[in-house]
């Protein structure tokens, strides 16, 4: 570790304590970054990644709601305005009982080299709130994204700072929260994304996450003239971007084997095909149950309940080619990365924030396998929501092809970007490299144009 990235990790941890996720977001940015503040001093003197990883502003707040059985509950808002300056805040909000202002903060400044990566300008932010909407009813949780609203809705614009979905946060919490931001206002503007489509939503917005980590995965596989076509694939999670990551490789031939929750995990040996994904589809976004309903249902798929005592996840411990961890941050740990690459996985491509924890991504950097950070290879959903942000104030819809020929066009650029600039700094294939330094530099380019805001 170089003198300056210890001085500054010193120091987050003095100022941001009990906020393990955002030390582990901001070593692994500033270790990249080394790389290149020795190559430019002008970012050293103007303090600019001192300055990247305070946000310009935490907003938190009470959200009170009465339940079904009327009760009042008291949850926690937040939303992290972390950097402007290439665009208005930009980034999703999260619902889950594990949210915290550390787990906002690393999210929210991921966001900033994500959205630079994309080309479009948008700045970072993240919020969310510790409600759970898991087991509530669509009148609870209309009510709790009422009461949300009501205090959010004073400090997002389409111009200022523009939410959309993350876990536990879909296409029903996104309609409520904007029919309430639409009546407080009295305003109808482009100010969340994910919005349905009859209401200014964009075609392939609900696709773009996963699509796009499976475009990713392809470009780096192109690298080494091979396809995605006949690669088993271990896939985590069950939710939106999960179901679409295995749309993408079955589109391009290339066989899904699981699903997860955070109940357990299903290995189909016979892969998951169209009709399982639709009947995956119906049970988590209709009927809203878990994946154990699975393996009752298809015979040739078993059922593995999560065991907490155990320090592994034998999810990541199958054979096969590319892994896509698509659930939550840290679901990837050194144990899980040892036993990706013993059973010959060579491609990873991370769907979810920051999955791995810096003892995987050491390994997968080490073993030299085609590594794709979450910055880059899930940066197809944000792309997508600035897409919707132009339709909006285009006032025009595009169709599915041209959403999706501009998703894919984002997606390659990306990947171009980290291989270009992993190379330039010397370390040609190293995707975290290539992400960290292609996102930062345009960053701080604009925060010196801007002066000392
Ligand atoms: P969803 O809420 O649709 O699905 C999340 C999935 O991950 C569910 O299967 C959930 O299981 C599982 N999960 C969530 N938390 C945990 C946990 N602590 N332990 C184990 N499993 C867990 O969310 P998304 O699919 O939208 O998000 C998944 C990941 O992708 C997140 O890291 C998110 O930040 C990231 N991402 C999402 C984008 C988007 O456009 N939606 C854009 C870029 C990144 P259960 O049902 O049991 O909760």
């Amino acid at each position: 570790m170089s003198e300056f990235v210890k001085n500054l990790m010193s120091q987050v941890k003095a100022k941001n304590p009990s906020e393990p996720e955002f030390h582990q977001a901001v070593y692994e940015v500033a270790s990249s970054l080394s790389l290149v503040l020795e190559k430019h001093p002008e970012y050293r003197k103007e303090k600019i990644l001192e300055r990247i990883i305070e946000p310009e502003r935490v907003i938190m707040f009470r959200v009170p709601w009465v339940d079904d059985q009327g009760e009042v509950q008291v949850n926690r808002g937040f939303r992290i305005e972390m950097n402007s300056a290439i665009g208005p805040y930009k980034g999703g909000l999260r619902f889950h009982p594990s949210v915290n202002l550390g787990i906002l903060k690393f999210l929210a400044f991921e966001q900033v080299f994500k959205n630079s990566l994309t080309t479009l300008p948008m700045g970072g932010g993240k919020g969310g709130s510790d409600f759970d909407p898991k087991g509530k009813s669509d009148g609870e949780v209309m009510r709790f994204c009422q009461s949300f609203m009501s205090e959010l809705f004073r400090h997002i614009g389409p111009d200022t700072d523009v939410p959309a979905g993350d876990i536990g946060v879909g296409g029903r919490e996104i309609g409520y929260l904007f029919g309430q931001y639409k009546k407080l206002r009295n305003e109808f503007t482009g100010v969340l994304t994910g919005k349905g489509l009859n209401w200014g939503g964009s075609l392939i917005r609900p696709e773009a996450t996963g699509y796009g980590a499976v475009y990713f995965a392809a470009e780096m596989l192109a690298t080494r003239n091979q396809t995605l076509e006949g690669k088993k694939c271990l896939v985590s999670g069950s939710g939106n971007v999960a179901q679409f990551t295995i749309e993408k490789i079955l589109h391009l031939g290339g066989k899904p084997l699981t699903i997860s929750d955070s109940n357990g995990y299903i290995y189909d040996e016979a892969g998951i095909d169209y009709a399982k994904l639709k009947f995956i589809m119906d049970l988590k976004n209709v009927r809203r149950g878990r994946v154990n309903e699975y393996a009752d249902k298809f015979k040739t798929a078993t059922y593995v309940a999560l065991d907490p005592s155990v320090d592994s996840n034998p999810l990541w411990n199958h054979k096969a080619d590319c892994a896509f961890p698509s659930a939550t941050q840290n679901e990837i740990n050194g144990k899980d990365a040892a036993n990706l690459l013993k059973n010959g996985v060579y491609v990873v491509s991370e769907g979810a924030n920051m999955p791995s924890t810096i003892e995987a991504i050491e390994q997968f950097l080490d073993a030299k396998i085609l590594y794709g950070p979450g910055k880059a290879a899930n940066a197809g959903g944000v792309s997508t929501s600035g897409l919707e942000m132009s339709q909006n104030s285009l006032r025009l819809s595009w169709s599915r092809e041209e959403v999706d020929q501009r998703l894919h066009n984002i997606m390659k650029s990306i990947h171009k970007t980290c291989v270009e600039t992993a190379a330039k700094y010397g370390t040609p294939g190293n995707y975290v490299n290539g992400a960290n330094i292609g996102g930062f530099v345009k960053v701080a380019n604009a925060m010196l144009d801007q002066g000392i805001v």
